[in-house]
């Protein structure tokens, strides 16, 4: 039975039911961590209320706003954890954007704007969260990022997201070599594919999950508790020699040649 109890944990990446970060939440919940939730602000307060609700029954202590483009926002999200907690043990960092336009047709037609704003939100936020953690996470650590497949291998219509997950799994490597003398460990999840908000904008995303579930060696893709489960023992001491990788949670989908 994994126990977290005592572990100060910051999930981010919530925005519905359906979010692989609820999953991730709801069993560090399970496994007794103190739970702190950000969630992207916008002009009407439209997440800020769907996560609030859907996140209630979680008893956060803290519910913090946290665009990662938006630099003093991040500052003050860990500013208030420091207030609050005054140590972090456990950062989930499970968010990513790319415009849906970026998300079918040819990868070469990427626009500039398209491209960096795909690997601000998605890659470097992992490098600018974790320099914000550092130094809260003063009894070691387990940061935990979401990546896909995409990232190693050409999936149709993934394009530009692909090229930032690739950059999100060597920055795993790059940080978890940074971090790893204060016992901070670094690691990716590469989860199958999930029907969620984001993965929607992916062109294609109901044909590749049909894909995985005639191909993969369980026949099926997997679940946002599975994912959930997985990220829980990457930050437990069940885990605690485990730095700087990628695990597949995807049914085995990774092994196929096909
Ligand atoms: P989701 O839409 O539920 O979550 C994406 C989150 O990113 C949202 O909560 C959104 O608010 C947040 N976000 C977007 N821009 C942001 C910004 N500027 N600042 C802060 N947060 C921002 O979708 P999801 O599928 O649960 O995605 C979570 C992670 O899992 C992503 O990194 C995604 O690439 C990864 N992933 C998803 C799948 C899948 O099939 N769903 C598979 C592998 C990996």
């Amino acid at each position: 039975m994994l126990d977290l109890t005592g572990k100060n944990a910051l999930v981010t990446g919530i925005a519905n039911n359906r979010s692989i970060a609820w999953g991730i939440a709801q069993q560090l919940h399970q496994a007794s961590a103190n739970l702190g939730v950000t969630f992207l602000p916008d002009d009407k307060g439209r997440y800020e209320k769907k996560v609030a609700e859907l996140t209630a029954s979680l008893s956060p202590s803290l519910f913090l706003p946290c665009d990662v483009q938006n630099d003093a926002q991040v500052q003050a999200a860990f500013q208030a954890i420091g207030e609050k907690w005054g140590r972090l043990d456990i950062l989930i960092h499970c968010l990513a954007f790319a415009g849906k336009e970026e998300l079918s047709g040819d990868f070469s037609d990427t626009s500039r704007a398209g491209f960096m704003r795909a690997i601000e939100i998605s890659t470097y936020s992992l490098s600018q969260m974790t320099a914000a953690a550092k130094p809260l996470m003063t009894d070691g650590g387990s940061i935990v990022t979401l990546t896909y497949l995409g990232g190693v291998r050409v999936i149709p219509n993934y394009n530009v997201m692909g090229i930032a997950k690739a950059g999100l799994e060597m920055s795993v490597r790059y940080l978890a070599a940074e971090v790893g003398p204060q016992n901070i460990r670094v690691n990716a999840i590469s989860s199958g594919p999930i029907r969620t908000l984001a993965s929607s904008a992916v062109g294609g995303i109901l044909d590749m999950i049909h894909h995985v579930e005639q191909v993969a060696p369980l026949r099926r893709t997997v679940t946002q508790t599975e994912v959930g489960n997985a990220a829980a023992f990457l930050c437990s001491d069940l885990a605690s020699g485990i730095t700087g990788q990628v695990l597949y949670v995807d049914a085995g989908y990774e092994i196929m040649g096909m």
